[in-house]
């Protein structure tokens, strides 16, 4: 039977900031279950796309990307935030649904032509993807999808993105 995600996903009102209702993983990540089932949906997900190598952005992207490239046996990218990376880095601005920030990748992260799936916990803005993307392009890589726990529909990120195919496990209006 298909689990209802949803269920175990906290939605906290106010957090970080006064309006904003934060969609809180953590309960999926905690029980080893729902973690290892949500990991194998992205997973079939980013098999189905061809994935070479998973993308993840700092810091969630790495909860989220992490087992699913150990699932796929294919290699895992972290983008990072500023000053982490100790080797020479690919650069990207973005904005948030709260303030903004830079992402990074190591330059030689990625293989010329090799097939990229992004993997994050929830997009909204798509901010964080657009700068991923950005750098994972840059760096010779192609983006052949990007998959979420969570997708916030209302904030039309997916329709920035009309040539990239999106997959989340549930949507938030
Ligand atoms: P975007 O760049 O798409 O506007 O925002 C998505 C990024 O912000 C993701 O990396 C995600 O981790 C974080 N984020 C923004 N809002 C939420 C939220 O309500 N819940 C969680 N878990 N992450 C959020």
């Amino acid at each position: 039977m298909a689990i209802d995600f949803k269920k175990y996903i906290a939605s906290v009102q106010d957090f970080p900031n006064k309006g904003i209702v934060f969609r809180d993983i953590t309960p999926i990540l905690q029980d080893g279950d729902l973690y290892r089932q949500a990991t194998h949906k992205l997973a079939e997900y980013a098999k189905s796309r061809d994935a070479e190598v998973i993308v993840g952005p700092e810091a969630r992207g790495f909860i989220v990307g992490c087992p699913v490239a150990t699932e796929l046996g294919v290699g895992f990218v972290p983008a990072r935030k500023p000053h982490k990376l100790p080797r020479e880095v690919e650069s990207a601005s973005y904005d948030l649904e709260y303030g903004s920030n830079v992402l990074e990748m190591h330059k030689d992260a990625i293989k010329p032509g090799q097939k990229v799936v992004i993997c994050d916990d929830l997009m909204a803005t798509a901010g964080t993807l657009h700068a991923t993307k950005e750098l994972v392009e840059r760096l010779g890589g192609e983006v052949v999808g990007a998959a979420f726990y969570i997708e916030l529909p209302d904030l039309k990120g997916r329709e920035k993105f009309p040539d990239t195919d999106i997959y989340s496990l549930v949507q938030y209006h």
